[in-house]
């Protein structure tokens, strides 16, 4: 029986470490804590059919003008961190050009279209099918002018990529969302993309179905990975454990473990925030407030306010003006209700400069291979690119053309 290490628990772990068991495969789960717990944990929940591009760095002047003014609340910039992020926003810059957004957003489209079916099986044998709902989300428009140019994107998404959607207005959304005290000016309804109660308590699903199918989790460190004879090696509880493949599924941690390796891959580190509040009444389906940049969704433990981007270090201060921005702003929709939490959580979007996450083998390293970098919609893609690096550590041919995602682009 072939043997694997898969380190790193959140949802993209959780799905590979699933995916290669179901091919017959011995497979051990490593985690400092318990699956779900991290990025994956503190998301807004979002399986996102219809987010078939990925995120590019803004562009335009108008754009720049308001993230550097601060008007903006989508991303955040601390002007002292800017040095030590420099390389890798330069390349992101680069690589959101229109005609290379272009060319990313295929491969990207071809992960992303096969993302909810890859959930589907999962959602069915976890036995999870209360933590998910089937009916979309929302963005909803404040100003004419993002109103318009939105409903040409959405256009322009649902001709290109065949994503539904419904075009609803001030009433209708109102009629969709009686939480709602103010519709706007209406919103978009992405209508074939689904939400999580509780994304932690989803990846613990599909944890605890992995266990079941005969994987074994054990908590360990990372850090630990070392070569051992022909395969690889990592401590945990449990003692020493040694496999003849090591994946590398760490979020936004991986860039820093594969260093040691010879791999130098750059990230940009998103920092997103979040918090719960005790609304009276429940919101239906995820709202994006696209004139303040956060999305505020249902879940188990209250309305979750998730913010922008703030491009942080991971060891940089907290800075929770986002979070407070969004929070008066929501309080324009909603009656919002008091924090749950008195400390907001914070987690990180693993960001590669090109958009693409990191799937396949390591061209230094006979054995290991890596899973990560999925950004802002690890939560989306973590079935869907365990199965295509599944197929890849099996030698069969994956759906799509995994060129791309290939790690010797860096
Ligand atoms: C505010 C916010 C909102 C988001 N909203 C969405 C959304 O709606 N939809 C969507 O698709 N995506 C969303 N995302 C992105 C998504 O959450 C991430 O892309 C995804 O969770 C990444 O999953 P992962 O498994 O790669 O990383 P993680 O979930 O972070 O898992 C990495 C694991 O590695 C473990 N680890 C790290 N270091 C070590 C070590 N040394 N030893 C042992 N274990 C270690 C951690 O404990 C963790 O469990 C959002 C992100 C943020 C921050």
């Amino acid at each position: 029986m072939k043997t694997a290490i898969v380190l790193g628990a959140g949802m993209v772990g959780v799905s590979t470490a699933l995916a290669l068991r179901d091919r017959g495969w011995d497979v051990t789960l490593v985690d400092r804590k318990a699956p779900g717990q991290e990025t994956s944990f503190g998301n807004a929940g979002i399986i996102q059919a219809e987010a078939v591009e990925p995120y590019a760095m803004p562009r335009t002047l108008r754009e720049l003008f308001n993230i550097v003014t601060g008007r903006s609340n989508d991303v955040h910039y601390s002007w002292q961190e800017l040095p030590f992020h420099a390389r890798a926003l330069l390349r992101y810059w680069w690589h959101s050009e229109p005609s290379r957004h272009r060319r990313v957003a295929q491969s990207w489209a071809g992960l992303i279209r096969r993302a909810t079916d890859a959930h589907e099986p999962l959602i069915d044998r976890a036995g999870a099918d209360n933590l998910v709902r089937r009916s979309g989300w929302r963005v909803l428009y404040r100003n004419q002018a993002d109103l318009e140019a939105g409903m040409v994107e959405a256009e322009r998404i649902r001709s290109t990529y065949d994503v539904p959607y419904f075009l609803r207005s001030t009433d209708e959304t109102l009629l969709d969302e009686p939480a709602l005290t103010d519709g706007g000016l209406g919103s978009i309804h992405w209508t074939g993309s689904w939400t999580a109660s509780n994304p932690g308590a989803l990846v613990e699903a599909y944890g605890a179905l992995f266990a079941r199918a005969g994987g074994t989790f054990v908590h360990g460190k990372a850090e630990s990975l070392e070569r051992s004879g022909a395969g690889w090696s990592v401590e945990t509880e449990g003692g020493k454990v040694g496999a003849e493949a090591a994946v590398v599924c760490l979020g936004p941690w991986s860039s820093d473990l594969l260093m040691p390796f010879g791999h130098r891959f750059s990230m940009v580190r998103k920092r997103g925030y979040h918090a719960h509040y005790r609304s009276p009444l429940s919101l239906q389906a995820p709202v994006l407030d696209t004139a303040n940049g956060y999305v505020m969704a249902p879940m188990a433990a209250g309305t979750r306010i998730t913010t922008g981007a703030h491009v942080a270090r991971f060891d940089a201060a907290p800075v929770y003006s986002q979070l407070e921005r969004a929070e008066r702003a929501a309080g324009e929709l909603i009656d919002l209700g008091p924090r749950v939490e008195d400390k907001p959580w914070q987690g990180t979007r693993p960001c590669m400069p090109d958009m693409l996450p990191v799937i396949g083998a390591s061209h230094y390293q006979k054995g290991l291979w890596m899973n990560f970098g999925h950004g802002h919609q690890g939560f989306t893609l973590g079935p869907v690119s365990a199965a295509m690096l599944a197929a890849m550590m099996d030698g069969d041919k994956p759906a799509i053309d995994m060129k791309p995602f290939r790690a010797e682009r860096y």
